[in-house]
């Protein structure tokens, strides 16, 4: 077995674990204390980051991020808040915009974030089987399809082997000329950024342009192992993905400090998301406003190519949309209909 699966098996699987792995640290105990159900919620946390998380006091941005908490009861959000359902083509396909799709190839993931926006999806159990025939021939059937961006779950949890398989598949198909993973595994397990892996995207890097994003919110989850590991993986188009989050990262300095770090390590900052109103978040959520305001001091600190686009994901399968409003912090209630170029599409007040 090589490291990262080690890494990735041991793991606290339940609150009770998650309780007893923090018990020696007094304050940690008495945080964790309070009564949490993970009949409802999953819990995953591999045993190397619990151990980041230890040693860093319970209002940080890991302890809020990634260890269970009651809030995650309070009322509210959407079971599906993007509205992938409405798009979905086959049982790993989303078909949103016209030149790219999402393959989902797991429901597995290198931990459970508690902010996850797929939190009600999540099993640890893989629910996917046999669909890829489905997906390939929908794939064949529509040539407007250029892009692939594997998602998840997380699709770096899967084995080299099975990376492969997929690419091989696809290298099939004529008309997909890009292929993009979003991932959260390199920083959580970066022992997974493998030789092996590298030569896996390296045999199709003349067959396809190869896109890596990282699903990254906060510099406390940056290691040394991961700077060092990432190096081999510069000659692919390395990008990054951020979840504004309440607590965790909304503020100027702490997403100045982690945008500077990720081009510094030759990432490109691509998206900040404000956060999707999933059920069981509603902890994390922040208004619009809030987040526009702080949106609006990046320029200042950051050169234009640090700077990623904040984005918005309409609830019902409306599609992303440009959050900053450099004409207004306020939230109108409005937001457009690109598809019909109608307004409005949505009124609420709560973003
Ligand atoms: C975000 C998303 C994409 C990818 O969009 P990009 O703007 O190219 O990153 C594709 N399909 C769906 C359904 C999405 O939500
Ligand atoms: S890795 Fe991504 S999909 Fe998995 S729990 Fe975290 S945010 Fe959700």
């Amino acid at each position: 077995m090589s490291d990262w699966k080690k890494d990735f098996s041991h793991s606290l699987k339940s609150f009770k674990e998650i309780q007893s792995f923090f018990a020696d640290s007094p304050e940690h105990y008495n945080k964790l204390s309070q009564h949490f159900d993970d009949n409802q919620y999953s819990v995953f946390l591999p045993i190397s980051f619990a151990q980041k998380i230890k040693d860093l006091p319970v209002n940080s941005p890991l302890w809020k991020q990634f260890i269970p908490h009651h809030d995650e009861f309070i009322q509210g959000g959407m079971l599906d808040p993007i509205g992938d359902q409405n798009h979905q083509k086959t049982k790993q396909l989303v078909h949103r915009y016209k030149n790219r799709a999402l393959f989902i190839p797991t429901t597995v993931c290198p931990i459970h974030c508690r902010y996850c926006f797929r939190k009600n999806e999540l099993t640890s159990n893989d629910v996917f089987s046999q669909d890829l025939e489905h997906t390939l021939n929908y794939l064949l059937d529509h040539s407007e399809i250029e892009e692939i961006i594997f998602t998840g779950g997380d699709p770096l949890i899967l084995s080299d082997k099975k990376i492969e398989g997929l690419l091989h598949a696809l290298s099939q198909i004529e008309h997909i000329q890009f292929i993009r993973f979003h991932s959260r595994t390199p920083v959580i397990l970066p022992s997974r950024l493998t030789d092996e892996l590298k030569n896996v995207f390296d045999q199709f890097k003349t067959r396809f342009h190869i896109t890596m994003s990282l699903h990254i919110n906060h510099a406390q989850e940056w290691s040394q192992e991961l700077e060092t590991r990432l190096v081999e993986f510069r000659s692919f188009n390395l990008l990054s993905q951020t979840v504004l989050l309440k607590g965790v990262n909304d503020n100027a300095n702490d997403l100045v400090d982690l945008f500077k770090l990720l081009a510094r390590n030759s990432v490109k900052p691509y998206y900040l998301h404000h956060p999707d109103q999933a059920q069981g978040t509603e902890h994390f959520q922040i208004d619009l406003q809030h987040g526009r305001k702080i949106y609006a001091k990046l320029r200042d600190q950051l050169s234009g190519w640090m700077i990623p686009e904040y984005i918005l994901d309409i609830p019902g399968g409306y599609g992303k949309n440009l959050a900053y409003n450099s004409e207004n912090i306020e939230f109108s209630g409005y937001l457009l209909d690109k598809n019909s170029l109608k307004r409005p599409v949505t009124k609420r007040t709560t973003l």
